[in-house]
């Protein structure tokens, strides 16, 4: 096993440089704060310090996404009335059963083109009554394409889109109920993913699942992460696109090139032992998920995708819920997709007209250039991380000699073209990993800086120069 001790000058130095440009930046920025003077009206944030640039291959995909798909796929779902979990599932026009045929025909025309790529299938149970919002015994079906990789099959990346819909009393299952932006953006955003990314393939596996029962208590996005967790997958990332549909807020102001990020800080999943840990050495910050936001903004928040990336420190919009929390509460990274500023006249509301207000989640609010630039953020995130090197694992700092030094180690990766690592590294109170350092391919490292007055993680790197997500050291006495 290699080792490799950085000089504390190059260290020590790199900081210098980063601290002066930090304070000729001014030392603060004001970020995308609508209606604030200074914020930049094109993307959610500047650019983060770390940014991983678009490959041309990339570059080409991205181009390959089709609006007028998108705006189709909306369509023909809001067509079939109402999509509610608990409406008809045996008429080929309208109800939830309609639609999720129609999402496996169409899919199915996907695998059909993917010369063998993609899988489609639907996964269904029966969720028993629940004492709430399920009634009667209720047959729910996900529909799950999969893009199985070519040199890493047992690493997933999950990405879904709820195709169930709702109006203002949840248990109403025969009122209409569009569910334009919530969620048929999000399905459309998951459909047109699928079929620009199966005709590429990919290294590692990339599931793309519209789901159902997601207003009903997330039930389809759970059965979801408990038969990938019962098969022992590596879910390495999850995101749910949920509410992607609009860049209008509800006094009318756009923001069309800003997508929000949730990303929980501790763990949904944090053991208690976990949480002693983590008060002891921090990392209220640094949980899979945050990690996953800073990896999105490396990645996609730029002139290809056309989107600025708002990751916002939070599980989800305030006291609020979606399917990336199954995946949450089973251990896997995971976060939120949403537009920027949402309308509530237009979603979880019957359609109807108030003193002269529009209200329920109808067609004519959705701005399709907008999803299908999310749809580029998506795709620029899969195809990133599932031709990357997969996050390192068991990445630990070492504690057994008390030294001003941070001594780490991690598992090597398997992939062939996997160069070697970089240490990242970023003051305690900066969003941002700021700093990598190249230490080639060694599975321990000495950094000659203390860890009592940085963060450190680790992320792999391979030949082409693509980053995997960073991991966040655990302590190894
Ligand atoms: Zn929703």
């Amino acid at each position: 096993m290699k080792a490799m001790t950085l000089n504390r000058e190059e260290s020590k130095s790199s900081r210098r440089t980063f601290l002066a440009a930090w304070m000729a930046a001014g030392g603060v920025s004001i970020v995308g704060v609508p209606g604030v003077a200074g914020a930049d009206p094109g993307h959610g944030n500047d650019s983060p310090p770390l940014a991983q640039k678009p490959s041309r291959e990339l570059e080409r995909i991205l181009r390959e996404v089709d609006q007028k798909r998108i705006e189709a796929t909306v369509r023909k779902l809001v067509s079939f009335g109402t999509r509610h979990t608990l409406s008809v599932q045996d008429d080929p026009a309208r109800g939830i059963g309609a639609a999720r045929d129609w999402i496996f025909a169409e899919m199915s025309t996907y695998a059909a083109d993917s010369g063998g790529r993609l899988t489609v299938e639907l996964q269904s149970y029966v969720q028993e009554p629940d004492g709430g919002r399920i009634p009667v015994p209720t047959k729910i079906t996900n529909v799950v394409a999969t893009l199985r990789g070519t040199v890493a099959p047992d690493r997933v990346y999950v990405i879904t889109g709820h195709y169930d819909s709702r109006v203002t009393d949840v248990m109403n299952a025969t009122a209409d109920a569009p569910g334009a932006d919530d969620d048929a953006s999000g399905v459309a955003v998951v459909m047109e993913a699928a079929r620009v990314l199966a005709k590429h393939g990919s290294a590692a596996t990339v599931i793309f699942a519209p789901v159902a029962g997601e207003e009903q208590g997330l039930y389809g996005s759970a059965h979801l992460a408990q038969v990938l967790q019962d098969a022992g997958a590596d879910v390495q990332a999850m995101f749910t696109n949920d509410i992607v549909g609009s860049s209008t807020a509800d006094d009318g102001t756009r923001d069309p090139r800003t997508i929000r990020l949730f990303t929980e800080g501790v763990p949904t999943d944090e053991t208690p032992a976990e949480g002693n840990i983590r008060r002891a050495v921090g990392g209220e910050n640094d949980s899979p998920a945050r990690q996953l936001g800073r990896f999105v903004r490396d990645v996609a928040d730029n002139d290809a995708t056309g989107m600025g990336v708002r990751v916002i420190y939070r599980r989800d919009r305030y006291l609020r819920g979606g399917d990336h929390i199954s995946f949450l509460e089973r251990g896997f990274p995971a976060a939120r997709f949403t537009e920027p500023n949402e309308n509530y006249a237009h979603q979880h509301q019957d359609v109807r007209v108030e003193n002269g207000v529009q209200f329920g989640d109808l067609i004519e609010f959705c701005d399709f250039a907008f999803m299908a630039r999310v749809c580029k953020v998506n795709v620029a995130t899969l195809w990133s991380a599932a031709n990357a090197p997969g996050t390192p694992k068991n990445v630990k700092i070492l504690t057994a000699a008390l030294t001003n030094n941070t001594d780490l180690k991690w598992d090597r990766g398997t992939e062939p073209d996997l160069a070697g690592y970089e240490v990242v590294w970023r003051e305690t109170t900066a969003p941002e990993w700021t700093h990598a350092i190249p230490v080639g391919d060694v599975t321990t490292v000495s950094v000659d800086m203390s860890k009592d007055n940085v963060f450190f993680g680790v992320r792999a790197v391979d030949k082409a120069g693509r980053r995997s997500p960073v991991a966040f050291p655990v302590p190894q006495s």
